[in-house]
């Protein structure tokens, strides 16, 4: 099959919100990243999409809508929990995700699970191409299972080509990282994954939630996780990637002292001038929308000089970075050695 790379011309977007419509997969911008979008009303065709990222049947995806009253018209929901109306009222159009008890959502996008993942995204591309559909999109990462998220319609090429008939480029991401995702569908909210959307600002909507263990821990042999899609290792360039630690000249200390060993630093952009090894810089070192926005293309371009081992400064655990945090410890197999 070919694979064709569209600019967001109204005539474009129709043509891809047909072809949505009749069953087919395509590649679209969203404020978060790339998804790999179908119908989530056709159970069929968003079965395809496990079988184009090679995900494993047991992780369910997120509905995108492009109007909060799509979740009754199309009976998306059993019910709306007060909490999620404040929460869409606050931060809808955007990156979060709203977990709650499913209506009449085909089993192939739920994995089964009688709980439904519900967002509004913010892209004015996302938006008409759901508009040009009709229908709700069912989409997960365009990527292909356990490789870093696509920020870019080339990432999408890179890793669908031959397997989707079309690609919607809408530029890079700008928030970089996938969506924050909350569940309202028990007694308590629980974030089951950070994003652009912060504890702190759930919490000022909500009142106090949980965070689940596997946020910020690696879940113990046996144990369930929350969110399915926190059981699989995740963002994993081919390279090993050791997290480091430390303060600003211990880490450039270590990685400096493995020169010539063919290790290269994952850095922050301050750090590039005083390193001795190949830098791939991920961002400011405090500022967290830019290390967002970059991680995931740096981790792509780590795979594509076929690094093998890499020193990854850890970023912080809390706000903002608590995103980049997730995404890091994973791409590193939770490998973290800390410098007193
Ligand atoms: P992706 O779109 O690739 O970022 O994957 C969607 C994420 O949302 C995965 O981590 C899923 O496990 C999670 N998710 C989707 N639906 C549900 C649900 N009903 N309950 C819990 N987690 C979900
Ligand atoms: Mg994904």
């Amino acid at each position: 099959m070919e694979t064709k790379v569209l600019l967001p011309t109204q005539e474009n977007i129709e043509t891809v919100g047909q072809a949505l419509s009749r069953g087919a997969l395509v590649g679209i911008p969203t404020e978060t990243v790339y998804g790999l979008a179908a119908n989530a009303l056709d159970g069929e065709a968003v079965s395809r999409i496990f079988k184009a990222k090679g995900r494993p049947a047991d992780n369910p995806l997120i509905v995108h809508i492009s109007d909060i009253s799509q979740i009754e018209r199309f009976g998306l929901v059993r019910e709306i929990p007060d909490g999620a109306k404040k929460l869409m009222d606050a931060y809808w159009p955007g990156p979060l995700t709203i977990i709650m008890k499913k209506g009449d959502v085909p089993d192939e996008v739920t994995a089964g699970l009688d709980t439904v993942a519900v967002r509004f995204p913010s892209h004015p591309v996302t938006q008409k191409i759901i508009d040009a559909a009709e229908c709700p999109l069912a989409a997960p990462s365009a990527n292909t299972s356990g490789k870093p998220s696509p920020t870019t319609a080339y990432h999408v090429l890179h890793d669908m080509k031959g397997r989707i008939p079309y690609i919607v480029d809408g530029g890079m991401c700008e928030v970089g990282v996938e969506s924050t995702v909350i569940t309202l569908a028990g007694e308590t909210p629980v974030l089951l994954r950070p994003g652009g959307i912060t504890p702190a600002q759930l919490e000022s909507v909500l009142g106090h939630i949980e965070i689940a263990d596997a946020v910020l821990n690696k879940l113990r042999d046996g144990e369930t996780a929350a969110s399915p899609g926190m059981k699989y290792k995740h963002y994993a360039p081919g390279a090993r990637i050791v997290l480091i630690k430390s303060d600003d000249d211990k880490y450039i200390e270590y990685v400096n002292a493995q020169k010539g060993t063919g290790a290269a630093a994952l850095c922050y952009d301050e750090d590039v001038g005083r390193l001795e090894v190949k830098a791939y810089p991920y961002g400011k070192k405090n500022d967290y929308d830019s290390q967002s926005m970059r991680l995931f293309t740096v981790l792509r371009k780590i795979d594509e000089d076929a690094a093998t081992l890499v020193y990854g400064r850890c970023p912080d655990t809390t706000g903002k970075a608590m995103a980049v945090y997730n995404r890091l410890i994973r791409a590193a197999g939770f490998e973290v050695i800390e410098l007193a």
